[in-house]
């Protein structure tokens, strides 16, 4: 395959790599911050955790699919649909380098 037409995806996956990792972090450290005594403060608190858990659990699901398609692109199997292997398509792995399937599998409208 030609490595060079993904150099490109390449850099933007790291750079998201390293921006989700940053995030995370951020997410789990204000997470961990310990509750306010006030009962009042303490209910607002709690529903902020779950926000903040959702978060992190986003975020965490998106940083595996970063690192999934990293290894795709190690192991050459980038940019082809792993459901039906067709290639995925340059203008969707624009949009997001991390698809791992082409718009007919993921069931999206065309771009
Ligand atoms: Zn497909």
């Amino acid at each position: 395959m030609n490595k060079m037409k993904y150099d490109k995806a390449r850099k933007q996956l790291l750079e998201k790599k390293i921006e989700l990792e940053k995030r995370i972090s951020k997410i789990h450290n204000h997470a961990r911050n310990p509750l306010n005594a006030d009962s009042a403060e303490q209910a607002a608190e709690l529903g902020n955790v779950e926000v903040v858990a959702a978060l992190e659990m986003e975020a965490i699901e998106e940083l595996a699919e970063i690192k999934a398609a990293l290894h795709r692109l190690d192991d050459g199997s980038y940019g082809i649909c792993i459901s039906c292997g067709e290639e995925i398509g340059t203008k969707r792995m624009a949009v997001r380098p991390e698809s791992h399937e082409c718009v007919d599998c993921a069931n999206l409208p065309p771009i």
